[in-house]
């Protein structure tokens, strides 16, 4: 019999896994069934240059369904639940979908609704975010409109997909306002509840010495209590006050709400307990997860989701033959951070190897990390295609493996 592969996630994670696997068996062999509960795939590196009028929507938006190569089952319906005892997924639309592997990539759900008035008065009006389309385009409006003040951008709390996005906000929005004569007029403020502008020490001071030298306020260990729209009011626990005129907000995450009513299957937050190497689940054997819905400890990013998906194709392959699991995966991640001006900065690291200066991908290699060049901006245009036309289709890219290389990476002496 066919082993039955089912898929909960049509994104960058469900839609590689996917077109791996049918790479990896034929019909015959097993089938393959991708459940999303729409068929709209975002882009979401590209969600950050809508807003200033550097990405259309139509260019990063495509049907899911195209994504996927032939003899892969698409299924449009919203996840009720997985019932890990019986091997079972059960769809908003009455379907039962038996499973001898599960993985999940339902990445996580935006969860505005839980700080006190981020939805309430000021909502899409003069407090938005650009984590989903319709809040990138909404910002797009108010930012032509905007004649000067106070502009802050503020994480309300970790984890959140792409750490950097709020930070390239920010020096976007430094270039943006220079490139249309006003930057004098416009006070931007990065607020962050960590205690420096990154995650990383090396990273972060790199990056904090950037937002200075673009005269971007920096407010750290800021934990957002409430936000007053009606004052213009960030507003901390600790009772520190942040004015705006315009807020970028970057909402709480958690997991898909689904995760939470399927009993042990998450953690408190909704994310998926998962051995960090192997990418097996902790719920059952057969039940793996890649990508944003992991509670693995490196940054939620489409680079991590890609570098998964390698190590964890081999694993279910080897499951279902019987095999011992690979501990493959290194916790590798990079990604270009947008620094305006038609310049970016590369950081490349895993569960050991934090950011550190050097060269990518190797010491001979065209681009330097955790320093500013126009190659780093190019490469970051350039991912859009490498995206649809190889990650997509899990087709390897040249020059980029899934385990990170030392090669290139200085050693850096811990900063004070
Ligand atoms: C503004 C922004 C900029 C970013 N920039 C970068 C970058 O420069 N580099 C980088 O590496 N990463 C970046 N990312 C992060 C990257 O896009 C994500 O980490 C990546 O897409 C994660 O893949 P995933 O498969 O886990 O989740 P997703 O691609 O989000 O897919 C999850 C899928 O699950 C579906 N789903 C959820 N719940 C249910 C349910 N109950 N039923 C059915 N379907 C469901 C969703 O519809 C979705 O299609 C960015 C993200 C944002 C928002």
């Amino acid at each position: 019999m066919a082993h039955r592969i089912v898929i909960l996630g049509g994104g960058t994670g469900g839609t590689m896994m996917a077109n791996r696997l049918r790479r990896r068996y034929d019909e015959a062999e097993a089938t393959i069934t991708v459940v999303d509960k729409d068929d709209r795939h975002v882009y979401q590196p590209g969600l950050l240059f809508v807003p200033f009028g550097l990405a259309d929507v139509g260019d990063i938006v495509k049907p899911r369904q195209k994504q996927l190569h032939s003899g892969i089952a698409f299924r449009e319906s919203e996840v009720d639940r997985v019932v890990l005892a019986e091997d079972r997924v059960l769809l908003a639309d009455g379907t039962v979908l038996p499973y001898d592997v599960l993985v999940i990539a339902t990445g996580v759900a935006l969860q505005p609704e839980e700080t006190e008035g981020l939805e309430g008065p000021g909502w899409r009006e003069h407090v938005f975010t650009f984590y989903d389309v319709p809040g990138a385009e909404q910002l797009a409006r108010a930012l032509e409109g905007f004649d000067g003040g106070r502009l802050v951008v503020n994480l309300v709390d970790m984890p959140i997909k792409c750490p950097v996005a709020p930070l390239e906000f920010a020096f976007l929005a430094d270039s943006y306002f220079t490139e249309r004569g006003m930057r004098n007029l416009v006070e931007l403020t990065y607020v962050t509840p960590l205690d420096g502008a990154f995650t990383k020490p090396v990273a972060s001071e790199r990056l904090s010495a950037l937002l200075a030298h673009k005269e971007i306020e920096l407010v750290t260990e800021f934990a957002v209590g409430e936000v007053d729209g009606e004052r213009g009011r960030l507003v901390s626990w600790d009772e520190r006050e942040v004015p705006f005129d315009l807020l970028v907000t970057v909402p709480l995450h958690g997991g898909a709400a689904y995760v939470e009513r399927s009993e042990a299957l998450g953690d408190e937050l909704g994310f998926v307990p998962t051995d960090p190497s192997t990418l097996q689940s902790r719920a059952r054997p057969n039940v793996f997860a890649l990508g944003d819905a992991t509670n693995v400890p490196i940054s939620k990013a489409g680079s991590v989701t890609h570098f998964e998906g390698d190590a964890l194709t081999e694993n279910v392959v080897r499951f279902l033959a019987g095999r011992e699991l690979s501990a493959a995966y290194d916790g590798h991640a990079n990604c270009f951070i947008e620094t305006g001006f038609g310049k970016a900065l590369l950081i490349d690291f895993n569960y050991e190897t934090e950011p550190l200066p050097g060269r990518f991908p190797t010491t001979a290699g065209p681009l330097p990390l955790l320093r500013e060049s126009r190659l780093n901006h190019l490469g970051k245009l350039m991912f859009q295609w490498l995206y649809w036309h190889a990650l997509l289709p899990g087709r390897d890219i040249p020059g980029i493996s899934s385990a990170m290389s030392a090669s290139g990476k200085e050693r850096c002496p811990e900063p004070v």
